[in-house]
């Protein structure tokens, strides 16, 4: 989890609070449910395309990436999540209480370009047999919607959490120092596999533990996707390393992929860049360490 500096409310949004917010207090006061208040918030002519835009600017402020697990969001399956659960008028409405989360394993919706079916299978932990099974079909034209089944193995995320709070936050500054990643091993086919997994840092207290539990940060299918992409980057840092004459050298690597993992590139930060922040943090302060005991 990394920390989230959001902007402020759209214009469109802020207009549209102001239009609705005398009717949700009334239907709090009414007692209402949670879900009927928030179909009425977005009930109105320009509904959906309203929802959109909203998605679209929270994906701004996050780089398109889910503000719990790191995994890339589309606009399809991102879940407009409400950091604090929607108990009053202004926490379901307040603009810094919404983040995107991504689907948590649970049944969304992909649009068809970007991936392959190998990779979509891989990504959302599926079978094309299972694609097959939802669509009619495994094979689809640029820009049709592809159903995705739900993770076989349950929810994590905004799906996992529901109306539970958490204790640590993505709204808090200090939020990715509190958890670190290391080796995590799971079972699948019968055999022992590793993947990365998320602990709390060793000085901190169960706070994080628990809010690890609450999203379920250790789900299989994020402790695969970690590993991936650590792997990916790390296969291409062993090129450039190789080409390092000495320590020094190293280090201007690792600084230089530290400098892109940390920003946005083209709008968007990688799929989990705070584990491979992480991952490179680690591989300096082992060089600083040696560099220092020569
Ligand atoms: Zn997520």
């Amino acid at each position: 989890m990394k920390y989230i500096n959001k902007s402020e409310a759209p214009r469109f949004y802020r207009d549209k609070v102001r239009g609705k917010i005398a009717l949700i207090q009334t239907m709090f006061a009414n007692g209402d449910s949670r879900s009927d208040i928030w179909s009425e918030f977005w009930n109105n002519k320009n509904g959906s395309k309203q929802k959109k835009r909203l998605r679209e600017c929270l994906l701004v402020d996050q780089g398109y990436v889910c503000c719990y697990c790191g995994r890339r969001i589309n606009i399809q399956e991102t879940v407009i999540e409400h950091l604090e659960p929607k108990e009053n008028a202004d926490r379901l409405t307040n603009f810094n209480n919404l983040y995107a989360s991504c689907s948590g394993g649970n049944q969304t919706t992909i649009i068809a370009g970007s991936m392959t079916l190998n990779e979509i299978c891989q990504e959302y932990s599926t079978t094309s047999g299972a694609i097959y099974a939802l669509n009619g079909k495994t094979s689809f034209q640029n820009g049709e919607e592809i159903k995705v089944p739900k993770d076989g193995n349950g929810g994590y995320c905004d799906h996992k959490k529901n109306a539970d709070t958490i204790r640590v936050k993505p709204n808090q500054t200090d939020v990715a120092d509190r958890f670190q990643y290391s080796n995590h091993v799971y079972v699948e086919d019968n055999k022992n596999k590793t993947g990365i997994g998320i602990d709390a840092h060793p000085n901190d207290d169960e706070d994080v533990t628990n809010t690890i539990d609450t999203l379920n940060l250790n789900h299989q299918t994020l402790l695969k996707r970690r590993r991936d992409f650590v792997k990916k980057m790390n296969l291409e840092i062993k090129g450039r390393f190789e080409k390092c004459a000495n320590d020094n050298d190293v280090l201007d690597v690792i600084e230089r992929y530290i400098g892109y993992y940390g920003r946005k590139n083209g709008g968007r930060y990688e799929p989990f860049y705070f584990v491979c922040l992480f991952d490179l943090q680690k591989k300096k302060d082992k060089i600083l360490e040696r560099i220092g005991l020569n």
